[in-house]
């Protein structure tokens, strides 16, 4: 789309084409979803492409959905992400799930197809390609701990089990949500130790022991929010990385990094997880630097 003009709105060197008869239309649907930085990464990356694109956000509460997507694919949207709360209720709700979404039991991405929509999950690859970025190797033959057995955890916990991790170890405020993953990782990846902490002591010792500590609970998405874990459950050689991306550093990287851990924060998932579903809908590399510098612009206020 060489020559398209600016949408009024759209941020200076962020060509956004303007819409017209043929364009193609993305979205992305969660509840709430009002602070999504998913549609500025990709129309920047649409522009960035010269694709004749657009991607939109929608709040759609989980009962809703089963009318939404039927509705979308009528309408030709060229691909969908999904977000809390609708990565789990989408997967009875799609034509064909992919190996990814059958792995994770969630889909984060649809493509489309004439039969229906094709479910994939691109959150367990974003979070290894961005640990393989930020820290120069891959996870293979690490033990990890991964604090939050939700759908963040999980896909952690899932993506790093089929990637040849040492041991994984689960803690979680909900006991009962950090057993039932255990279960399913035991039960899918037979000679991998798995275990899950019992009580707050045992998840900061299970951490301290641990190669790689994933944080991928809600704690951090507030400035003044704590550390989930003590100063204590960290040391130097570690790998700490947190899912949490909407400030540079939380309140857990920071007592990581003072333990002498190397650390990085949730933006690299997001980046990787976004320029997957990209690839998927595109069929083409993604415009890679472009969308990172959008999100970094949105969480540092600049580009690195
Ligand atoms: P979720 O489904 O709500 O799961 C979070 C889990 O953590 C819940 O089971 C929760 O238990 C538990 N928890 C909360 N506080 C805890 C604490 N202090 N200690 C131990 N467990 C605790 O959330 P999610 O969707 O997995 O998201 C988690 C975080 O990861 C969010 O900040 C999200 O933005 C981020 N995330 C980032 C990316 C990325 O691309 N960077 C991708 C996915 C998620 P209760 O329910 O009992 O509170």
């Amino acid at each position: 789309m060489n020559g398209a003009k600016p949408v009024v709105g759209a941020e200076p060197g962020h060509l956004i084409p303007a819409v017209g008869g043929r364009t193609r239309v993305f979205a992305v649907l969660g509840h709430p979803v009002a602070h999504t930085l998913s549609p500025a990464m990709h129309n920047a990356a649409f522009a960035a492409a010269g694709a004749d694109a657009v991607y939109v956000a929608f709040d759609v509460r989980p009962e809703q959905l089963g009318h939404v997507l039927p509705a979308m694919h009528a309408m030709g949207f060229g691909g969908v992400n999904l977000t809390v709360p609708l990565k789990e209720v989408a997967v009875p709700l799609v034509a064909r799930l992919d190996e990814s979404a059958v792995q994770m039991g969630a889909v984060n991405t649809l493509c489309f197809a004439p039969e229906g929509w094709v479910g994939h999950n691109t959150d367990g690859p974003g979070f290894l390609r961005a640990f393989e970025e930020a820290f120069g190797r891959t996870v293979s033959g690490l033990s990890v701990f991964v604090l939050g057995a939700g759908g963040g955890g999980r896909a952690v916990a899932l993506a790093c089990a089929g990637s040849g991790v040492r041991a994984i170890s689960l803690a979680d405020l909900d006991r009962t949500r950090a057993r039932k993953l255990a279960k399913e990782l035991e039960e899918q990846f037979l000679i991998l130790p798995v275990c899950v902490a019992e009580s707050p002591d045992e998840a900061a010792a299970r951490a301290r022991e641990a190669d790689l500590i994933v944080q991928a609970t809600p704690v951090g998405m507030k400035p003044q929010d704590p550390s989930p874990l003590p100063e204590t459950a960290f040391r130097p050689n570690q790998y700490a990385f947190d899912l949490v991306y909407v400030y540079p550093e939380t309140a857990f990287l920071r007592f990581a990094r003072a333990r002498g851990a190397r650390v990085a924060n949730g933006l690299g998932m997001l980046l990787h997880q976004g320029a997957l579903a990209w690839e998927l809908w595109m069929g083409r590399p993604a415009p890679l630097e472009t969308m990172r510098s959008v999100l970094e612009k949105a969480v540092y206020g600049r580009s690195r």
